[in-house]
């Protein structure tokens, strides 16, 4: 459940009965014809789904993420990587502060992987804690599940496009569009990469059935569900 819906009475006691607890990463950031919010929104309505019912407390979206690449498109903000660690760090501090030491952090931003390092500095200066990183749309099932639908799919491309992270009165283009060359990106600067990269689809179709969305959804939060839950030493 949101940490939101719950008070600090409430978090205490069930911090002493389960000590588990989320806490979604996203990013603001360009994607294509979709929301500039895709992957807080994806991360924390993954996280969301996948704790229904149990009554595991998930933590605010962590809302801005790294994407330097990006900052040519507008409405895109990054953090700094050492501002990006010292927030999720900060914020694992208050979560074993109030009782919560077996931590999945359900990342929604591939760019964000840097601060996993971090994660794992401050696993050395928080020992028998255990916190698990969590990249939910690459995912072995989850993305088992993309590729056998269709490999094309990438950054902002349909595979971020369900119902809950389109735009109301945007038309999305009908063509596929040609992978990008990921290598010669990375080596520009973020106006040379928006030169290249044009609306911000890495490739792929804009958008497929929502029957196959869902289908992927369910896939996710089972996947998801599963690691919050289970596999704790
Ligand atoms: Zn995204």
């Amino acid at each position: 459940m949101r940490i939101a819906e719950m008070n600090w009475m409430q978090v205490e006691a069930r911090a002493k009965a389960d000590r588990r607890a989320v806490l979604p990463v996203g990013s603001t950031e360009q994607h294509a014809h979709l929301s500039l919010c895709v992957d807080a929104i994806l991360a924390e309505r993954v996280a969301l789904d996948a704790v229904a019912g149990t009554g595991i407390p998930v933590f605010p979206v962590l809302n801005y993420g790294l994407t330097p690449s990006f900052v040519d498109y507008p409405g895109t903000v990054t953090l700094k990587l050492s501002t990006l660690c010292a927030l999720i760090t900060d914020v694992l501090d208050g979560m074993v502060r109030s009782g919560f030491d077996r931590i999945t952090i359900v990342n929604g931003h591939g760019g964000n992987s840097p601060a996993h390092g971090a994660v794992l500095e401050w696993l050395d200066r928080n020992r028998g804690v255990q916190v698990k990183w969590h990249n939910w749309w690459s995912a072995p099932a989850t993305m088992a599940h993309v590729q056998r639908i269709d490999p094309v799919a990438s950054h902002a491309s349909w595979m971020e496009n369900f119902p809950w992270t389109r735009l109301g009165n945007i038309a999305m283009p009908a063509t596929q569009k040609p992978m990008l060359d990921l290598g010669r990106f990375q080596q520009l600067d973020p106006g040379a990469k928006k030169t290249m990269l044009g609306d911000g689809n890495y490739g792929g179709f804009y958008q497929r059935a929502d029957e196959e969305m869902l289908a992927i959804w369910d896939t996710a939060v089972a996947e998801t569900r599963a690691l919050i839950m289970e596999g704790w030493a």
